[in-house]
């Protein structure tokens, strides 16, 4: 395992940030940490990254613990924080050699030109920090955070104010960087966790409320959705031997069905002997992560 978090809790006064939260990261995996503003991930990622101190619990990254190695778990860790924290008035390569420095790194000129290739920062590596639009401030962030070559990539909100494209382009750059590093990464957005990650670790009012694969979240938190059309128009009672939670006439011939059953497909053919009527069409369709997102977080 690449990182292991156990019964972490964090209080900040009388707030409860983290509430005993376990997960780990495998080597190679990208994984989406997920929750709404507030939900604690800056917390967790900064109690990763040995920036601040858990209140009680243990982390271990590649083996290290933060309260014995946290010089090691630095050099373990590439971290983007969600304030990126750049140095304005430097040049993107005066700021890269110097960050280069601070990791103690041999031969930075080539170290820094790899970084610019790596991070698409050819065109803008001579403009000082301050000149760059937002897109290219966050690849800058990318750079420092790659410089010393972690195994680990920690990167909070890393695509938060981008446009879509910029977005998109980051988002290819994390896939591709993922590939032989282990990565975190939190977001609010549902749809990021869809198109980067593999593994999903949702997070509510600092408590962990689901932790698996997207596939498996899919599958264990919700039922199966499907639309059904018949060729001629049926009510409601005609599906009374179905069970199913939810039952949603699109149409007076067209039905939308979720069931905890997978397939229910004999029974719709029954439904259409007994109405003496065929089926038309009969489409699975799969719950978003939004909407699987909004049912583990509502709040009673
Ligand atoms: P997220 O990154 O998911 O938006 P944070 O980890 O930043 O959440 O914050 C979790 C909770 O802890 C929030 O309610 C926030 O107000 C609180 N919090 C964060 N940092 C501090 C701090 N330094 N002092 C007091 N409360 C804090
Ligand atoms: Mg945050």
């Amino acid at each position: 395992m690449s990182i292991i978090v156990e019964n972490v809790t964090k209080i900040y006064g009388k707030q409860k940030a983290l509430d005993n939260v376990s997960f780990s990261v495998q080597k190679g995996e990208i994984l989406g940490f997920l929750g709404p503003n507030g939900a604690g991930k800056s917390t967790m990622m900064k109690i990763i990254t040995g920036y601040i101190p858990p209140t009680s619990g243990m982390v271990k990254v590649n083996g290290f613990n933060i309260y014995d190695h946290p010089l090691e778990i630095k050099k373990q860790i590439g971290y983007l924080a969600e304030q990126n924290p750049l140095y304005y008035e430097m040049y993107v390569k005066e700021f890269l050699e110097f960050i280069g420095k601070l990791y103690g790194i041999s031969n930075i000129p080539q170290r820094v030109k790899e970084m610019i290739e790596i991070c698409g920062l050819e065109i803008e590596q001579n403009k000082k920090i301050k000149a760059l639009s937002k897109g290219y401030k966050q690849r800058v962030g990318l750079a420092q955070a790659l410089i010393h070559n972690p195994s680990v990539l920690i990167l909070d909100e890393p695509t938060s104010g981008l446009d879509p494209n910029q977005l998109e382009e980051i988002r290819q750059l994390i896939k591709t960087l993922g590939k032989d590093k282990t990565v975190m990464l939190s977001t609010h957005i549902m749809q990021e966790v869809e198109a980067v990650c593999n593994k999903v670790v949702i997070i509510h009012r600092g408590k962990i409320v689901a932790s698996d694969s997207i596939e498996n979240i899919k599958q264990v938190s919700t039922s199966h959705r499907v639309v059904v059309e018949f060729s001629i128009p049926l009510k409601k009672q005609h599906f009374a031997k179905i069970r199913c939670q939810k039952l949603e006439s699109i149409s007076d011939t067209k039905w939308l069905i979720e069931s905890q059953q997978e397939d229910i497909s004999k029974e719709l053919m029954q439904i259409a002997i007994e109405n003496n009527c065929s089926i038309l069409s009969l489409t699975k369709s799969e719950l978003k992560l939004e909407e699987i997102f909004k049912a583990l977080t509502q709040t009673i």
